[in-house]
């Protein structure tokens, strides 16, 4: 395994499974459509965070640090998992969220987030990046021993997950005979999207690795990519060097921008339903799959192609979103 050298703890539920889905398939007409479950990942209803997480928290355990700090949008799936698997492994969380608090029903992930336990800092218009620094510093003067998991868990670390991940889903497309022309997500702070990329290149593989970008465009999410790229690399000790150009990257499907909810992602999420009775979430997934099936639909795939549609998982997400989803 390339990912052999670094300490991990189980958390995810793995490998997750790979399911065809043929409907879906045939309903569209164009390259049979496969789907890596990661929404079954465990770990508070599951999500791509989980596999990042067993290599973060390890190193959080090996620096003896006793609370995990993050940070995202009030509907973090990111911070949900955490404040999971901080409990799992008797550590306090304290999630930074970049809103105000809310007045009404206390919905979705962040329903979750207390159920968990995690204390709930909010940002209220302040500087994320500061504030968790500041809140990190504060515990730090009150005697606590806090470890800071960045943004979506996505440095060399949290990647690594996803080098672990490709490797698994290597030996599934080896078991079943399949080879993938390509492989689609849902692509936001990086992580997810560099860890398949390091993990596909150092095994030779040409199966193509395409993030459907959720908010940034697609120079920037290439150049975020890439440096967690060449920080994973080399914490494996990997003798490879990334460029920009070597990220593939589709800002063609951000709509009205990140948690903004549309008719695309609406479609999206009635098709996986309804054809294969799988749930998408409005934020991250039912955007990759708004993308992935206007790939389809305009021809960017033969008949005789096999893609692969990643699911990292969310849905409890969408249960923060019940106004914009009434179908
Ligand atoms: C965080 C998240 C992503 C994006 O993964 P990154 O590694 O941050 O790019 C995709 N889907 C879901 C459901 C997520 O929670």
């Amino acid at each position: 395994m390339l990912t052999n050298s670094i300490d991990r703890v189980p958390i995810a539920h793995l490998p997750t499974p790979l399911e065809s889905l043929d409907r879906l398939s045939d309903h569209l007409g164009g390259p049979r459509i496969y789907i890596k479950r990661d929404d079954q990942t465990g770990l508070a209803t599951g999500g791509n965070k989980a596999r990042k997480l067993e290599y973060l928290v390890a190193e959080a355990l090996r620096g003896r640090a006793d609370t995990l700090i993050t940070g995202g949008a009030i509907q973090s799936n990111h911070c949900r998992q955490t404040a999971a698997a901080a409990a799992k492994y008797g550590l306090k969380a304290v999630l930074v969220l970049n809103a105000d608090p809310p007045e009404g029903a206390v919905t979705g992930n962040l329903l979750l987030d207390r159920i968990l336990g995690a204390e709930i800092v909010w940002a209220s218009g302040r500087d994320m990046e500061k504030l968790m620094q500041d809140t990190a510093k504060d515990l730090w003067h009150s005697g606590a021993r806090p470890y800071l998991v960045p943004y979506g868990g996505s440095n060399a670390m949290g990647a690594a997950g996803y080098v672990a991940a490709w490797e698994e889903l290597a030996q599934q497309m080896d078991e079943r005979q399949i080879n993938f022309d390509s492989i689609m997500f849902a692509s936001s702070s990086g992580g997810t999207h560099a860890g398949l990329v390091v993990g596909a290149k150092a095994t030779d593989s040409d199966t193509a690795i395409l993030g459907i970008s959720v908010h940034l465009e697609r120079q920037k999410l290439a150049e975020v990519v890439t440096g967690i790229c060449n920080s994973t690399t080399e914490l494996l000790g990997l003798d490879l060097q990334f460029q920009p150009r070597d990220i593939a990257a589709n800002d063609n499907y951000v709509g009205g921008g990140y948690a903004v909810i549309g008719d695309k992602e609406r479609e999206a999420m009635q098709l996986f339903g309804r054809y294969e009775g799988i749930i998408l979430d409005p934020v991250y997934t039912g955007k990759a799959a708004s993308g992935m099936i206007d790939l389809i639909r305009s021809g960017g795939f033969s008949r005789d192609q096999t893609v692969l549609f990643w699911h990292t998982g969310g849905i409890t997400g969408s249960f923060g979103f019940i106004k914009e989803l009434e179908f």
